[in-house]
Order: C-alpha cells, then sequence, then structure tokens
C-alpha cells in the first residue's frame, strides 16, 4: 500500500474530455488521460483493503490493487507486467471498459471509488510508449495446431495465450480487417484502431497466422451482419486440418422490431450503419454509406450501441438525435448500500449523450410512417411497467419526424447457421452450449470444438470475452497435451 491516508487526502479525479465543439468535427479519440503525477496521486487512493472487491468485480481478476501500488511507487515497468499477468488488452480495456472494478472498490461504499481504469489506462499507454510491450514467442513448439473462428477480444486473447504455449495458431475472420466488435461496431472515437493493428504485429511476431476474408460454413441468404469474405472454408476441411477448433464468433443475430412500416427505406440495425463509418475512417470508399447529415434521427435502444450511434450521427451532422428506452429512466443515484459490491442500475450519460440527444425513457414505438417508401415519421407511446408487463397509456401517443431509424435493441443470439454447421449444440438462447467450469470447459459437444466469447455468453463486454479467451485458451491447451500451464 503506497500511502495509508491517500484516500482521506486525495479526491477521485475523472480523465478529461476534449470539449464537444472540437471533437465532434472528427472520429479521432477525446478522452485526456492521467499524466504520471496524477495517475499517482489516483493510485494513492487504494487502500489495499485487504479484501480486494475490484478484483473479483473485474471478468479478467486483474490484481488491482498491487498494480495501484507499483503506480504509486512509479515501478510503471512491473505495473505493466502485473497488468499484463491478468489481461492481454489492457489498452482495450483501459479505453472501453465500463469498470464493474469500480463499482466493487471497498472505497466505493461511503466516498468515490479508485479510478482504476484511468490507472490501467495510464500504465499501458507508458508501456507502448517505453517500447515494453514485445513479442514473446513460445521458446518450445509444439506440433499442434489450433484454428480460432472470429477474431474479435475473445479470439485475439485465446489465440495469444495458445501461441505463447507453442501451439500453431490460424485465426480466421470473415471481415477484411481483424478484430472483431473492436474493429468494426465500437466508433473509432472510443477506441482508434491502431491498438489493434499493433496488438496484431506483435501476436504475428508470436507466430499467430490471420486469414481474414475467409468465411467459415455459410450464413443464411438475406441476414444483415458485416461479412466482406472473399471465400468460405467448410467446417469439415476445417476439422480436419487442425487439432482443435475454437469457436469465437460473437452474437451478431442483431433483435428486430417487428412493426408496421418495418420495411421502409432509412430504417436500420445499428450493425448496418456504426461499421460503414469504421471503414471510412479506415481510409476505404463506401458508394452508399448510411449518412445522417440534416437528419432527423431516432436511435431505438437506450444501451452502449444506441449511444455510439447517437455519437456517429452528431458527427454526421444530424439535425436531430432522439434515443429511445423502453424502460423507466432508472434513478441518477444508487442505493449503495443495496447495489454494492455490484454493478448498479442507474441512469448513465456517456460522451456521445453530452454532444447532443434528446433521451425518452419508457417509451414504446408502435409504427413507422412513410413516404413513397421511406421513413418520415415514427408513432411513439408511453408505456409503464407493472408487475413486470408492459402497459400502453392511453392517450399517450405521438408522431415524431423521423428521416433516419437505428434500431440498437441488442443481439439475441450468435448466426445459427456456423453452430448448425459444425453440429454444435445450442442452449436455449441459442448460444455454443459449453460449460466454463468442470473437466470439459468450454468443449462443445462436438469432439476437439470450444466455444468462448460472445458466441457461447451471449452478447456482453470486451472484459469478458477476453477472460472467455484466456481460459478457453487453458482448456484447449490441455485437451492438446495432457496439461496445462497458461492462468486460468
Ligand atoms: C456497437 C457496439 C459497441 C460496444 N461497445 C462496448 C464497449 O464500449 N465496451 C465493452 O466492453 N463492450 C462493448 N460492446 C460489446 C463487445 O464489443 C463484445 O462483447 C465483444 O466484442 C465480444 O467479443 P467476441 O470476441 O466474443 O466477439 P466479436 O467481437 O463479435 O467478434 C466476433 C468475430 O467473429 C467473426 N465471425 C463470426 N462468424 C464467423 C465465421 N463463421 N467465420 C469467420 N469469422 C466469423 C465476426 O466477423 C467478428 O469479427 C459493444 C458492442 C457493440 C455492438
Ligand atoms: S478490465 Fe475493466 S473491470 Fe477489469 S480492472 Fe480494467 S476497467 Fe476494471
Amino acid at each position: 500500500m503506497g500511502k495509508i491516508t491517500g484516500f482521506m487526502e486525495f479526491e477521485r479525479l475523472e480523465e478529461g474530455y476534449r470539449p464537444v465543439d472540437e471533437r465532434v468535427k472528427h472520429y479521432k479519440e477525446f478522452v485526456i488521460g492521467l499524466d504520471e503525477s496524477q495517475a499517482k496521486v489516483q493510485a494513492a487512493r487504494c487502500m489495499d483493503c485487504g479484501t480486494p472487491f475490484c478484483n473479483s468485480g473485474c471478468p479478467v481478476n486483474n490484481i488491482i490493487p498491487d498494480f495501484n501500488d507499483l503506480v504509486f511507487r512509479q515501478d510503471w515497468k512491473q505495473a505493466l507486467d502485473t497488468l499484463h499477468s491478468t489481461n492481454n488488452f489492457p489498452e482495450f480495456t483501459g479505453r472501453i471498459c465500463p469498470a464493474p472494478c469500480e463499482a466493487a472498490c471497498t472505497l466505493n461504499v461511503n466516498d468515490d471509488p479508485v479510478g482504476i481504469k484511468s490507472i490501467e489506462h495510464a500504465i499501458i499507454d507508458r508501456g507502448w510508449q517505453e517500447g515494453w510491450v514485445v513479442p514473446q514467442p513460445a521458446p518450445v513448439k509444439t506440433g499442434k495446431s489450433v484454428a480460432v473462428v472470429g477474431s474479435g477480444p475473445a479470439g485475439l486473447a485465446a489465440a495469444q495465450q495458445l501461441a505463447r504455449a507453442g501451439h500453431a495458431v490460424t485465426v480466421f475472420e470473415k471481415n477484411d480487417r481483424v478484430g472483431g466488435l473492436l474493429r468494426y461496431g465500437i466508433p473509432d472515437f472510443k477506441m482508434e484502431k491502431h491498438h489493434i493493428d499493433r496488438r496484431v504485429e506483435q501476436m504475428q511476431a508470436e507466430g499467430v497466422t490471420f486469414k481474414t476474408g475467409v468465411l467459415v460454413a455459410e450464413l443464411p441468404a438475406a441476414i444483415k451482419v458485416t461479412n466482406w469474405a472473399k471465400q468460405t472454408m467448410p467446417p469439415k476441411d476445417l476439422l480436419a486440418a487442425f487439432d482443435a477448433v475454437l469457436l469465437t464468433g460473437g452474437a451478431e443475430q442483431p433483435r428486430d422490431l417487428p412493426v408496421p412500416g418495418r420495411e421502409l427505406d432509412g430504417i436500420h440495425f445499428a450493425m448496418e450503419f456504426l461499421p460503414q463509418q469504421n471503414k471510412v475512417n479506415a481510409g476505404d470508399v463506401l458508394k452508399n454509406q448510411i449518412r445522417a447529415d440534416g437528419k432527423h434521427v431516432i436511435v431505438i435502444g437506450g444501451g452502449d450501441t444506441g449511444s455510439d450511434c447517437v455519437g456517429t450521427s452528431n458527427r454526421h451532422g444530424a439535425a436531430s438525435v432522439t434515443q429511445f428506452e423502453l424502460m423507466p429512466q432508472p434513478p441518477e443515484h444508487e442505493n449503495k448500500p443495496l447495489t454494492w459490491p455490484y454493478w448498479p442500475i442507474k441512469l448513465r450519460t456517456s460522451s456521445s449523450h453530452e454532444e447532443g440527444c434528446e433521451r425518452e425513457f419508457a417509451i414504446a414505438t408502435k409504427e413507422f410512417i412513410g413516404e413513397s417508401g421511406r421513413v418520415k415519421a415514427l408513432k411513439s407511446v408511453r408505456v409503464e411497467w407493472k408487475d413486470g408487463k408492459m402497459i400502453e397509456v392511453p392517450g399517450s401517443e405521438k408522431v415524431l419526424p423521423a428521416d433516419l431509424v437505428f434500431l440498437a435493441m441488442g443481439f439475441v443470439s450468435p448466426i445459427g447457421s456456423v453452430l448448425e454447421a459444425f453440429g454444435v449444440d445450442k442452449d436455449a438462447r441459442g448460444n455454443a452450449k459449453a460449460a466454463t467450469d468442470g473437466e470439459r470447459s468450454y468443449a462443445t459437444n462436438v469432439a476437439k470444438v470450444f466455444a468462448a466469447g460472445d458466441m457461447r455468453r451471449g452478447q456482453s463486454l470486451v472484459v469478458w470475452a477476453i477472460r472467455e479467451g484466456r481460459q478457453a485458451a487453458r482448456a484447449v491447451d490441455e485437451f492438446l497435451m495432457g496439461a496445462s500451464t497458461l492462468p486460468r
């Protein structure tokens, strides 16, 4: 513990943001991270409370009190090693993790929690700056081969762990670039994509092969998911060529809103819209990009994906942006004795909301109204929730102008056809069925086929995907070698 009285002396300091009028003009990151001395002071707020709930609140179990202490002592290299011992990609989580660790921090019981995420961010950025993040190729090769299907955070974490254990790893990705939703989905202003590129370079130096533009199995004909594949690979060929296969294809099937008028032009899934902007930011030329310039935009869905549509629409120059949420507005502050150390439901205002957005709660969409085949307006109705049931409020119907509508109501499951082509059993929600503990952890019902990340657990978070990728890598290593020294 760095400073015994630190938590009483120092206030929490949030990372800063560049001003709204400046940042909405571009797609670059705008968070101003802590400098060295600020990070030291923030780390000094850690009480080293003895029962670090933050450590179990963090899905990868980052060893938070230890790296706080090391940052306080300004031993940044050791802090980086501690962070990397549990997390392959802290530059991703340090930017876009919602930080459940902070909800669980003991100081959060009656004060502001330690700024764990901002300290993590400072450690990894310093690590890259100093040149401390280098390839760690396995000293001995095992002669075993593993195919990883999907290059999101789960696939990347698994591939890195497996390569470091000495296996020959090939990652197959249907899109034209590596990264899953980190690349195509999460806007560049939340996380610039060079962070992925430099990890890919590191992993290639560790022996991982990336095959982009390869769709494993097939997709249903009319499905609207990102797919820039130029070739397909049947599961039987993959199974014949590799000693083990790990499925990390995410949960891409979007939730639809089948109300009258859904077929009108101008109504899109969020994941039709967001990846296009990522592509344009990468320098690709798109002929028919969905653009929000001068339009009245309604985003249906109050979560992160919806918020990303808000931020992107404002950068396009939308005339107005409104976001709908079906549930009532949550309280501004949580009831800490009731919620701590768990993730509380409370009103969360994202940086995208701050850039300009009307937020409507307890509101449902009844109908899309069109003109010449294009959406022009949306009919909404207020709702109340009684005994878990949604009831429309009589007489509360309203028509709002809508030139562009984004459906951001979450994802129901992975794409069923991919799992079916492998013969993998699904759970009740349509996810790949595999347990996370026991002798057959992450193993599916099909011999030598494993599953992890959103494809196994359903729509989740980057930090959970990293955890599952790491744990699945250990399970695959055990399967191939009979034992594993990879951390779980
Ligand atoms: C818009 C948006 C914003 C988000 N923001 C955040 C955030 O701020 N913080 C956070 O923690 N989480 C966020 N999430 C959630 C997070 O991105 C996911 O939980 C996480 O990326 C899941 O990782 P994954 O590796 O399991 O799958 P994914 O990241 O979905 O990657 C799966 C990859 O597999 C590929 N693939 C699928 N099937 C095949 C196939 N048959 N053949 C070849 N390739 C295939 C896909 O193309 C994709 O690249 C967000 C999600 C979305 C949609
Ligand atoms: S990965 Fe997320 S939960 Fe874990 S320490 Fe970092 S910010 Fe907290």
